[in-house]
């Protein structure tokens, strides 16, 4: 009988233990799925990694999330930075250094082995590396870790861990597939330029946030001289040519953060920030000459010389005046464009200054309509 009993309290406390094991992984479970439904509904990359490394340390008693991602192309370096997150050392490591782990790795924290993927932590005691797949591919690997040497114990189940992967992987892949084909509605085909829907989008968020620096804002339009001639003499595809050719030139002359479109067909918009007005159209002359200066090849035996005309405005926005972003970009733009019009008027190959849109110091001084002369100013 006490036997009886005592095999009886065995079972009891094994039943106890089975029963807590399976609440414990039923709540686990819940809270998984209730982490895959929120990286399902994550509008981006950045989102994502937020969204893991602020889950799962709490899902799983962690002290180390990380990712691992291949980026062959750059693209996930620049989904990451569009959305301007900062991210702890280890957090994203892109193109890790050795190729990206095949299989499943759950164990010893070894610092010589794995600091590299843990942002050079020093600290962790167990490991566990889940590989990213899209389909056989690896795309990169979930690192998870732990101060507790009993966390992640080889040969743990990963079963969580490895659906978490997939749901993780199959985001992220979705993530990057919505960016290309914004990226592709954004961009011109054939300049590789952003093109004017991107333009129209970024216009009054650019000029909000000059409102807010208490910055300037300048706009320039470029626009080829006669290219209708060059179509209708050369053909379509010449024309495309010199289209392109035109574009890396300006791009030549605006820096990177400037925002450089292409408007239309043979016309392209700039616009700079934070520059003075005076620098604004050195830029604008810089431009012109670099398409004047030299002709534009076409095969080995054609070449043509091209000219561009150009309206420049600036915005200056004067702290403490509220103007409404969106027909203050409107303006702005259109002063450049009614500026382009007149250095048309005036005989092309040339820069025209634009309406000043408010009174400021640095170009309030000049008739709107003057044809800017380096060498007068
Ligand atoms: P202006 O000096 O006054 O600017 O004269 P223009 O001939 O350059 O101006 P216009 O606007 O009359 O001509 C622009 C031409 O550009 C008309 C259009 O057929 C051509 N065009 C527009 N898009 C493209 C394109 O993608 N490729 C080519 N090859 N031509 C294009
Ligand atoms: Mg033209
Ligand atoms: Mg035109």
């Amino acid at each position: 009988m006490d036997q009886l009993t005592k095999e009886n309290r065995r079972l009891r406390s094994q039943l106890d233990d089975l029963l807590r094991r399976v609440r414990e992984n039923e709540s686990k479970l819940n809270r998984v799925q209730s982490l895959a439904l929120k990286l399902m509904g994550a509008s981006g990359l950045a989102e994502i990694v937020v969204l893991l490394s602020r889950d799962l340390p709490r899902i799983s008693r962690l002290d180390h999330v990380g990712i691992l991602l291949e980026d062959i192309t750059g693209e996930v370096a620049l989904a990451i930075a569009e959305a301007d997150i900062e991210l702890r050392p280890g957090q994203v490591e892109l193109n890790p250094a050795g190729s990206l782990p095949l299989r499943s790795y759950v164990g010893p924290y070894d610092a010589r082995l794995h600091a590299q993927r843990c942002g050079g932590r020093q600290d962790l005691a167990s490991l566990a590396i889940i590989p990213l797949r899209r389909g056989e591919q690896p795309l990169g690997a979930l690192v998870l870790g732990s101060r507790d040497p009993q966390r992640y114990l080889a040969g743990l189940d990963t079963y969580f861990l490895e659906e978490l992967a997939a749901v993780t992987a199959v985001c992220i892949e979705n993530a990057l597939n919505l960016r290309r084909l914004r990226e592709l509605g954004l961009t011109d085909s054939l300049t590789g330029l952003r093109n004017r829907r991107y333009f129209d989008e970024q216009l009054p968020l650019e000029c909000a946030r000059a409102q807010r620096e208490g910055g300037v804002l300048a706009c320039l339009f470029v626009d080829i001289d006669h290219f209708k001639m060059i179509n209708d003499a050369h053909g379509h595809a010449v024309g495309d040519r010199v289209i392109r050719d035109v574009a890396q030139r300006i791009a030549r002359h605006v820096r990177p953060f400037d925002m450089l479109a292409r408007y239309g067909g043979e016309e392209f918009v700039v616009l700079l920030t934070r520059l003075e007005f005076g620098a604004v159209l050195e830029v604008a002359e810089r431009i012109r000459a670099a398409v004047a200066g030299h002709p534009v090849v076409v095969d080995e035996d054609r070449e043509l010389s091209v000219t561009v005309s150009l309206g420049a405005a600036q915005c200056a926005v004067v702290h403490g005046v509220a103007v409404e972003s969106a027909s203050a970009g409107r303006a702005l733009v259109d002063a450049a464009d009614q500026a382009l019009l007149r250095a048309k008027q005036e005989g092309r190959n040339r820069v025209v200054i634009g309406q000043s849109l408010t009174t400021h110091a640095g170009y309030g001084v000049r008739e709107p309509g003057q044809i800017y002369d380096r060498f007068r100013m």
